[in-house]
């Protein structure tokens, strides 16, 4: 078995996968893109920290009041939603990440009492809570403090322990696109199983060494094996394990979004079943619930509730009463699973509650990624062009200098407005979509009635009004003039 000749039988694949495209296929197999792509994101990086740190104070004139909240979440659930986990694959954090573990070669594997996805998940909620609490948004300082120690978090975790201990356990960006990368058009996956049966090196997942044991090419520091890999979840697109087959074996793979996701009793490789993984199912929650939390805090009814909530408690800190929200809102949901667990269980011959939650709770996750894509769209349909005139004010904040020409402040918006509202619209009502099919699809797999799912098809329904209520709100323009 040659990669030659491994090759030349899979050319079949065609169109129908990305790495055979005849472009976009040679960059892609080419060794240095990723690193090139972390480069150019790299230097943008590090234009916000500079415009952050020394730049305008006013949000929507800074680089780092507007990239990372309006082009850059754009982007990242575009990608998502169109191609697949792109952030990761040009992720700048890995380069200091690299540095570190060339520099100190860690042998200390992630503690045993840090399991999973915990760490992730309560960074998560920590760092949306303030986002709200102080207005990161608003703060061109702040957002440039957070990316700064984002790269000095980057830099030490996998400095002190090996894999990739920072992107599995820790990088919340990370596990968000873990769980949206559920919806992606592609997956990274091998083309043929019999190949991988006769295969003795396992390199995709050992990585790659020559005559003198040195590695030259890393496998996947995920734990992802390939033949085992099932869907999207954990993986980073690094694309480490494509370069480390000696068959040619892995390639990226159109496929209908959430196909090979859905059944959560499969095996996967590096992550076990996710009906056994409570920290998955929580991320799943707190995912879902944080979505609508943050569309939310956007929204102008927020300030009507903290001002009756205030009152009512009479507690006047702001960052208090956002973590009362908060807890509130995660409690509801939680609640929520819970009582369509147990009337799923009354409705149904099943074993219990949670034996329904800890496999129903999944099927949230496309809808609670369509709202954050729904917010997310809607910031960056009405703030795209903004770029321009941001380009232009650093420029000449830099320089002294119009060089690219006066601020052009009067461009905004990508798309009229109403036209954003109806788009927005139809994403939520996609993850909706989403959500509807996954509960139907685990009717089926366990021979469950329509009756025994109400409660689920009842809480999406539920959800998917409020967010319907929610882009239907006058929402703050943020990171734009008209804000
Ligand atoms: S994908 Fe992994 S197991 Fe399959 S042929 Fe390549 S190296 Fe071997
Ligand atoms: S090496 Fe692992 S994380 Fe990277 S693309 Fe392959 S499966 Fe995904």
């Amino acid at each position: 078995m040659n990669r030659t000749t491994v090759l030349g039988s899979t050319s079949r694949q065609g169109w129908g996968e990305l790495t055979q495209w005849p472009l976009l296929g040679w960059v892609l197999r080419w060794r240095h893109a990723r690193t090139t792509a972390q480069t150019v994101l790299l230097l943008l990086a590090g234009l916000v920290l500079y415009d952050g740190f020394f730049g305008p104070s006013l949000a929507p004139k800074n680089l780092a009041g507007t990239l990372p909240w309006v082009h850059w979440r754009g982007f990242v659930v575009l990608a998502l939603l169109l191609a697949g986990n792109l952030f990761c694959f040009a992720c700048p954090f890995m380069l200091p990440r690299r540095l570190a573990q060339q520099l100190f070669r860690p042998t200390r594997s992630w503690p045993r009492w840090l399991p999973g996805k915990w760490v992730a998940v309560t960074l998560l909620v920590g760092f949306f809570w303030a986002y709200e609490a102080f207005d990161l948004w608003a703060s061109p300082l702040l957002t440039a403090w957070v990316a700064l120690a984002y790269f000095v978090a980057a830099f030490v975790i996998d400095g002190f322990f090996r894999g990739a201990a920072f992107c599995k356990h820790v990088c919340p960006i990370g596990q968000f696109n873990f769980v949206g990368s559920l919806l992606s058009p592609t997956e990274v996956r091998i083309r043929d199983a019999s190949m991988c049966q006769r295969c003795r090196t396992k390199d995709c997942i050992r990585g790659r060494f020559d005559a003198n044991q040195r590695l030259v090419q890393r496998g996947c520091e995920l734990g992802l094996y390939q033949p085992a890999k099932i869907g999207n979840l954990d993986c980073t697109f690094c694309l480490d394990c494509l370069h480390a087959c000696p068959y040619g074996n892995v390639g990226i793979r159109w496929r209908l979004p959430l196909k090979t996701e859905m059944d959560p009793e499969t095996l996967r490789s590096g992550i076990g079943h996710l009906h056994t993984r409570p920290d998955w199912a929580t991320l799943v929650l707190v995912l879902v619930a944080l979505g609508f939390l943050n569309a939310f805090g956007m929204v102008s009814p927020v300030y009507r509730f903290l001002e009756w909530l205030s009152q009512t408690l009479h507690i006047s800190s702001e960052p208090a009463l956002l973590a009362i929200v908060f807890v509130g809102a995660l409690a509801a949901l939680a609640l929520a699973i819970g009582l369509a667990s147990q009337l799923t269980r009354v409705l149904a011959p099943v074993p219990g509650p949670r034996w329904v939650a800890t496999r129903f709770v999944y099927t949230l996750a496309p809808l609670g990624f369509g709202m954050w894509s729904a917010h997310y769209l809607f910031h960056f349909f009405t703030g795209a062009l903004t770029l321009l005139p941001l380009a232009q004010q650093f420029v000449l904040d830099l320089t002294g200098q119009a060089i690219l020409g006066q601020p052009a402040w009067h461009l905004a918006s990508l798309l009229p407005i109403a036209t954003t509202t109806d788009l927005v619209l139809i994403v939520l009502a996609l993850g909706y979509f989403g959500s509807l099919v996954w509960t139907m699809q685990l009717a089926t797999r366990y021979r469950l009635g329509l009756l025994a799912i109400l409660p689920w098809i009842g809480l999406q329904t539920g959800l998917f009004v409020v967010g319907i209520w929610l882009l239907g709100q006058p929402m703050e323009m943020r990171g734009t003039l008209l804000g």
